[in-house]
């Protein structure tokens, strides 16, 4: 079987579709994992691990400075403490947003990615437009593909996740939610905010 790399050319989604398809039938056929494995792990990070475990890491070091220098610090640790971890998360990787600095993340190479805080990458995140343009012009693709301008002012920082650290981003908590109980933090941190290419909802709006 010859293996080719695709990661400059864009595959349709029904190539992608068809691809995992056939991998999963030939994983099945050689006895090497079950149909009912496959649907396990597929639900468990639909609708069980996604960016809410993430936005509970950030609505806890939104509140608690302790846990928030350990996260810059430990981000592994630092999640384990709200029992959070897991495969494709082995090793990661916290930056920190500021007035002075935003922080955006990518991967250039195919589309690593912290699931245990994450879950699953979205599309657009696998797109070589995103790969490859984003590091190059960061700004423009913040502005022209997310909508999110950043102030000429701010440093913009790229950070490559590969197989061994993976990064997300502890967005800036908004204004006006002093007082806010930790699940409502949560509920303002979008999966977007934690890539870097949108911010936190504002508070204004949920309530
Ligand atoms: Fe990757």
């Amino acid at each position: 079987m010859s293996v080719e790399r695709t990661s400059d050319s864009q595959a349709s989604e029904a190539e992608i579709a068809a691809r995992a398809k056939a991998l999963e039938s030939l994983l099945v056929e050689k006895g090497l994992v079950s149909t009912d494995a496959i649907d396990r792990v597929i639900s468990a990070y639909e609708s069980d691990i996604g960016p809410m475990l993430g936005a509970q890491v950030v609505a806890r070091a939104w509140s608690d400075p302790e846990f928030k220098k350990l996260l810059l610090e430990d981000a592994n640790a630092a999640c384990e403490q709200l029992g959070i971890g897991g495969m494709q998360g082995e090793h990661m990787v916290v930056v920190e947003n500021s007035a002075q600095v935003h922080n955006v993340v990518v991967c250039t190479l195919c589309s690593c990615y912290p699931w245990p805080v994450l879950g699953l990458p979205p599309n657009w995140y696998k797109y070589p437009q995103y790969r490859s343009r984003t590091v190059m012009e960061p700004r423009e693709v913040l502005k022209e593909e997310f909508g999110l301008g950043i102030d000429e002012s701010a440093d913009v920082r790229v950070w490559d996740s590969s197989a061994e650290i993976r990064y997300f981003v502890l967005p800036e908590r908004p204004e006006g939610t002093e007082g806010m109980s930790e699940e409502e933090l949560a509920s303002l941190v979008t999966r977007d905010s934690m890539i870097g290419v949108g911010e936190p909802r504002d508070p204004e709006e949920t309530r």
